[in-house]
């Protein structure tokens, strides 16, 4: 069911009294707010003066009222119930989720006519825990229950599914709470109106995560195959605490983002040789008896774009420098090495490089004019795999002092921007050039495809590659 949920503590006290003028002119239930500054809203005049304006527009054709757990009005509740109307018991908790919650609501309705409903902030996993069992305890409540902040996001576009009466939402660019969602995006990206008890649950787990372009990636995919399933971003500071909320959410599958991908192994059941070979999992799904597997699809997904510039096969004896020592370039090497190609690595931290290079037994060099000295000898691929280039440093280059033949193959992994100064350097010397973006996309569609057994959609596709363009020019 829509509803409107009209905060008239956002109106001007002019407009406010001609608010009563809303209901007859539109065609869904509407719920009345005045919400006062404690609680987040922008009401700041006198309690008389709120319970007075409420009053007034008691009989003005509003579904729902929303009256604060504290708001002890018996004449404003009679005038509520004489029109018909029904009112939301509320309280706030904006600074964490209360240790009694699960009490609080079963007890905040005065009458069977009242709905109960609770807003607090998980503050991390565990919070989200905490709020993911509240649900549990109160699932025969007809009840509206969300949680506040970018912790307690999955509560909003899960309302459904977790048995909460509505979701909150807020035009683009003036959201009215945090952590609100604009209608556009819940219904476009998110499938809202679709989602029930039955809607499958995957995401992606990071720090920040928020930003993340998976959302995007997997719900056009899942759409386009008409899947009852839906994607969504989850911050996770805790993994263990997390792991538990998954199973209470049954979600079935994971992209493992920055900095959960090493530490969430010790959490799986079973990780498989491109996980343990990498010392990463990017990937977590159920397996045949329900337990957590990993995997990671990171080296694939840099193999793939990489195959196609060199027309479908490995070249044997690739000789291939890798900038950088981190979780990236390991799968890299990895994906490397198992392919036969000679690599140098060349690392900020030499360090760093040799204790990869002794995993692959390849070669390591400082990130320095004696390293880039080395390159001329493994100069067929050259992969860029630093953090360096991405904004606010865009003009930065981590290998400034190399001069591109044209003939080296240039990969950057960064996708911020499209193109990287190294790329474009390389690409004025002629090189042929593989962009971070290819290799996200590419790791993307082999999750999904171990996610939900199918192939990402051709159509789907099409559409992603203009929207992330979009999204970089904008
Ligand atoms: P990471 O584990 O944190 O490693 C970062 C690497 O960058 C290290 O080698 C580090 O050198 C180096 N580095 C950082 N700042 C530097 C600087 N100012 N000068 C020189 N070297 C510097 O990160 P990661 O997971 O390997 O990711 C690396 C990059 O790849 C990130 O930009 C990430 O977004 C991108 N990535 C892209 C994809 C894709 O699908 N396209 C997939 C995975 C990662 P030290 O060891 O000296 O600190």
């Amino acid at each position: 069911m829509d509803l409107l949920e009209l905060r008239a503590d956002f109106l001007r006290p002019e407009e406010a009294v001609l608010a009563g003028a809303l209901p007859a002119r539109i065609d869904l239930p509407v719920i009345l707010t005045i919400r006062r500054t404690r609680e987040g809203g922008r009401f700041s005049a006198d309690e008389r003066d709120r319970v007075h304006l409420l009053s007034r527009l008691a009989g003005s054709g509003f579904s729902f009222f929303d009256l604060e757990e504290d708001l002890d009005s018996p004449s404003l509740d009679g005038l509520i119930a004489e029109a018909g109307a029904t009112v939301i018991r509320s309280f706030h908790d904006r600074d964490g989720v209360p240790a009694d919650l699960v009490q609080r609501v079963a007890s905040l309705a005065r009458s069977a006519r009242e709905v109960p409903k609770a807003a607090v902030t998980p503050r991390g996993s565990s919070d989200l825990l905490r709020l993911l069992e509240a649900f549990r305890s109160l699932e025969r409540v007809p009840k509206v229950l969300l949680g506040m902040g970018d912790y307690g996001f999955p509560t909003r576009v899960l309302a459904p599914k977790l048995g909460s009466l509505f979701c909150y939402t807020s035009p683009p660019g003036e959201l009215a709470a945090p952590g609100h969602i604009d209608p556009e995006s819940l219904d476009e990206m998110y499938r809202y109106h679709g989602i029930t008890s039955d809607t499958g649950v995957y995401g992606v787990i990071g720090n920040p995560v928020m930003h993340s372009m998976s959302p995007t990636i997997h719900n056009r995919g899942l759409a386009a195959l008409q899947r009852n399933a839906v994607y969504l971003p989850f911050l996770v500071d805790e993994l263990a605490p997390f792991f538990r909320a998954a199973d209470i959410l049954d979600i079935q599958g994971l992209s493992v983002t920055i900095p959960h991908k090493e530490n969430v192994m010790s959490l799986l059941e079973r990780a498989d040789q491109e996980a343990t070979a990498s010392g990463a999992c990017n990937t977590v799904h159920r397996g045949p008896d329900g337990k957590w597997e990993g995997t990671n699809t990171d080296p694939a997904g840099f193999l793939s774009p990489l195959l196609e510039a060199f027309g479908g096969s490995f070249p044997s004896g690739l000789r291939a420098t890798v900038i950088g020592a981190g979780g990236a370039s390991r799968a890299i090497v990895h994906a490397l090495v198992r392919n036969g190609a000679r690599v140098l690595i060349l690392n900020r931290t030499l360090d760093r490089a040799r204790r990869l290079a002794r995993v692959f037994n390849v070669q390591a060099a400082p990130l320095d004019e004696s390293g880039l000295s080395l390159v001329a000898g493994f100069s067929d691929l050259i992969v860029q795999a630093t953090s360096v280039g991405m904004p606010p440093r865009t003009a930065d280059d981590p290998v400034a002092g190399y001069r591109f033949s044209g003939r080296e193959v240039a990969y950057d992994l960064v996708y911020v921007p499209e193109t990287t100064r190294f790329l474009s350097r390389a690409l004025a010397a002629g090189c042929t050039i593989i962009r971070g973006r290819q290799m996200l996309l590419e790791q993307a569609f082999e999750q999904f495809r171990i996610f939900t057994g199918s192939e990402y959609p051709d159509e789907a596709k099409r559409e992603i590659e203009t929207r992330i363009e979009s999204r970089y020019l904008s």
